[in-house]
């Protein structure tokens, strides 16, 4: 494979960018290579600067849900520009892109428009705080929910512990109110309540966690998580960010059934375009300024472009359910490829799946928390990552990571797929 433009270009960006990159994974840092420079992508399918093809399995971490560059929404986004990039003041198509993202989450009746899901779940967590008047949050370790001061945390020794910072620059005292839980640790949570639960103003959680792997919220957890939060008066925040219109149309209260009380999207409602939002019911929104108190602003919140992409993509996805089926059949295709492989092999690795986000962990099941991931071999993953990538086929440069399928990804793809990951499994364990 030839790599010398990405290359060349690494070489400058290294000069004028923090590692070359706009984002730390991108950087291929973990798996011991160097980045690939995109030029372009169309459907599955993505091309760096050197012409090499792949399918795409990143997907640009998840907000692609109709693949790259799909003409039922990129159309129609020149007569958008021409009309104006940005106003600072308000437009309709914002109004429309509420009301449509309202009427798919029955939990919430408003939504407010951000630029990132860090950003959202940064608010969520203000107004969570202002509304219950209580300053400690809860948190599930391997969770990520952005790069926000009090969410950069890991947990100190222990099931249930105060929060230490992940980040230089991160000070103590930031975290000092950010409890950590071991996820899907019901005992965890219900002994952290009895200590803490008058003090705690949220629980922020994902549904299921993109964060390190593929890590599904097992249904008495959130349960647990509705139930408590509910007994201690405390706002329980589904962070959807990477779950929010894909696991469902209805994101998790369609899949697990279950009510929060906010929710943070991010991904796919801008459909590659920067966004991010936060909702809940009325009377916590009523907390947001300028009817509450509570500050939060944004200068390009609600932008028009993005706006226009999200708002066309999630009417797609409202308007064909068929949709969910497909990626639901292709999704379980390829993770029933992926283990028929591993037992082949006679490798003992585990699939988890949940709706279009696949994840192979390179260890012994059940993989139900953070801890469990930690047993992953990662370094027989890089190698595999590799032989992966020289078949053309692009995955997350991490263990930690989902596989993100798209409508796009045709029965080809994944077939071509399973096969190439059984060479790559195999080379990679000689
Ligand atoms: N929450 C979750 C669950 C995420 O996966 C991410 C990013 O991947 C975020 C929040 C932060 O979103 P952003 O990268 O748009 O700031």
């Amino acid at each position: 494979m030839n790599n010398k433009k990405s290359a060349q270009i690494y070489q400058e960006a290294t000069k004028y960018m923090p590692g070359g990159v706009n984002s730390p994974v991108r950087a291929f840092k973990s798996v011991g290579l160097n980045p690939l420079f995109i030029e372009r992508a169309q459907g599955s399918k993505i091309y760096d600067v050197d012409g090499n093809e792949y399918i795409d399995y990143i997907c640009s971490w998840g907000p692609l849900m109709l693949g790259h560059s799909p003409s039922q929404i990129v159309d129609g986004i020149e007569e958008i520009i021409k009309k104006g990039t940005s106003y600072g003041v308000p437009t309709k198509i914002e109004v429309d892109m509420a009301k449509i993202i309202v009427e798919a989450y029955p939990a919430i009746d408003q939504v407010r428009m951000v630029n990132s899901g860090t950003e959202a779940t940064m608010s969520a967590l203000r107004v969570a705080r202002a509304f219950t008047k209580r300053n400690k949050i809860l948190k599930f370790e391997g969770c990520y929910h952005g790069h926000s001061d009090a969410l950069l945390v890991k947990s100190g020794s222990g099931t249930i512990t105060y929060g230490v910072p992940t980040s230089p620059g991160v000070p103590d005292d930031v975290v000092k109110d950010t409890l950590v839980c071991r996820y899907n640790d019901l005992d965890a949570v219900r002994d952290i309540f009895e200590e803490y639960g008058n003090e705690i103003a949220a629980v922020i959680v994902e549904t299921v966690s993109g964060n390190m792997g593929v890590v599904p919220g097992k249904q008495e957890f959130l349960q647990l998580l509705r139930d408590i939060t509910k007994e201690y008066n405390s706002v329980l925040i589904f962070d959807e960010v990477i779950t929010g219109f894909r696991l469902h149309y209805n994101s998790s209260v369609g899949y697990f059934g279950i009510n929060p009380d906010m929710v943070c999207f991010g991904k796919i409602i801008g459909a590659g375009l920067p966004v991010g939002a936060y909702g809940g019911k009325k009377e916590i929104m009523d907390m947001v300024s300028p009817v509450g108190p509570v500050y939060q602003a944004g200068t390009l919140s609600g932008n028009p472009l993005a706006m226009y992409m999200g708002k066309k993509n999630l009417e797609i996805l409202r308007d064909n359910p068929q949709i969910y089926t497909e990626l639901e059949r292709k999704a379980t295709k390829l993770a029933e490829g992926l283990k028929s492989n591993i037992e082949k092999l006679g490798l003992d690795y585990t699939v988890n799946r949940a709706g279009s986000l696949v994840c192979l962990f390179f260890a012994k099941g059940p993989i139900n928390n953070y801890e469990d991931v930690t047993k992953c071999d990662i370094s027989k993953f890089n190698k595999y990552f590799k032989e992966v990538l020289k078949r053309g086929i692009l995955l997350a440069p991490t263990q930690f990571e989902a596989m993100f399928l798209s409508n796009a990804h045709t029965d080809e793809d994944i077939e071509y797929t399973i096969k190439a990951i059984y060479e790559a499994l195999k080379i990679s364990h000689n």
